[in-house]
């Protein structure tokens, strides 16, 4: 048994990119088997539940979870883990605020079953079965978890520590916090770590004028300047409502921010801000002498240049906003 101090790392509900994101620690994860137990990781080692379930409690240093809730297994490890850990970290955008997951939200259950098993050209499905709690084959049983109704995201079921945002976090700053953690010179419970406070804006080298945007374009419809801000160019950059800390590579790529690292420090709602941020910079031309309707319709016209808003601006924190979706809080 080793001396060193375990750490885990779990997934929910998620893709797998924050698993690729501890991989690509390249060789500083010899640094980090140096100082920690790797002992938990269902996609890199072969520990099990029960492993994990035989220790006692708090005896993991640190877990970093990622993914969403989207289960009732991902409920039952979150609370497993929380039991047998020091330190529960939530690891990555899934984990904060739901992220991708969480877009699922704005439909229901039972909406989301239909479309995916029933309602769905590419599903040959005559008897219309849906994958239950339990489903008997000739071979026997398989168990599924249940859905919950609605995703949420790890602190709306358990007390989280620490946060580190990104879809995935960038390597670079796992290091910085793994350091952190192991120097034991740790901000207050609650704080994100492993990124800045500021905006992606503060840390984007690109031209900044004044911002008047008359409507929105599509990534593929043009190839923006390299150098000016895309908000600018008719892009929806994220950035002037995302938290710094990721160094802006996609800007840095002519791509515009989709805002995975979330709010940026002492903003509670991402999408709220973006409207907020939009509506100061949104050109609708001189509107002397109009009527209340002829402006709102120029209004609508602009927004109707904006794809999926809610889908946009909500990408990563849905679960933990005020909006929360169509099936709520
Ligand atoms: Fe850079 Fe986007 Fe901010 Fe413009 S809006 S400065 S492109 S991060």
């Amino acid at each position: 048994m080793s001396e060193k101090p375990k750490l885990a790392v779990y997934w929910g509900a998620s893709c797998g990119g924050c698993e690729i994101a501890v991989v690509n620690l390249h060789e500083k994860l010899l640094d980090v088997d140096a100082a920690l137990d790797f002992m938990f990781c269902p996609c890199l080692l072969d520990t099990k539940k029960k492993d994990i379930e035989a220790l006692p409690d708090g005896a993991i240093a640190v877990t970093l979870f990622n993914g969403a809730l989207r289960t009732e297994e991902n409920v039952e490890m979150a609370h497993l883990l929380r039991r047998k850990s020091q330190m529960l970290v939530a690891f990555g955008s899934c984990a904060k605020g739901g992220c991708i997951p969480a877009l699922a939200n704005f439909t229901t259950k039972n909406e989301l079953l239909n479309t995916i098993y029933i309602d769905n050209p590419s599903v040959d499905n005559p008897g219309g079965v849906i994958p239950s709690g339990t489903t008997s084959f000739p071979e026997g049983d398989i168990h599924l978890p249940g859905l919950l109704w609605r995703v949420k995201h790890l602190a709306q079921e358990v007390e989280v520590d620490y946060y580190i945002p990104g879809c995935p976090p960038e390597s670079q700053q796992i290091w910085n916090v793994i350091e952190t953690i192991l120097s034991g010179d740790l901000p207050p419970k609650g704080s994100t770590i492993g990124c800045g406070t500021l905006t992606v804006c503060d840390d984007c080298d690109r031209t900044k004028e004044e911002k008047r945007i008359t409507s929105f374009r599509r990534n593929y419809e043009f190839y923006p300047d390299p150098k000016a801000c895309l908000l600018e160019q008719g892009l929806l950059c994220m950035g002037i409502a995302t938290r710094n800390g990721c160094g802006a590579p996609c800007t840095k790529a002519n791509m515009p921010c989709t805002g995975c690292y979330g709010a940026p420090e002492g903003i509670s709602d991402q999408g709220a801000k973006m409207v907020a941020a939009l509506g100061s910079v949104m050109d609708i031309g001189d509107t002397t002498g109009l009527s209340e309707e002829a402006i709102a319709g120029r209004v609508d016209a602009f927004l109707k240049t904006i794809p999926d808003y809610a889908g946009l601006f909500y990408k990563y924190t849905l679960a933990s906003s005020t909006l929360g979706g169509k099936v709520g809080r």
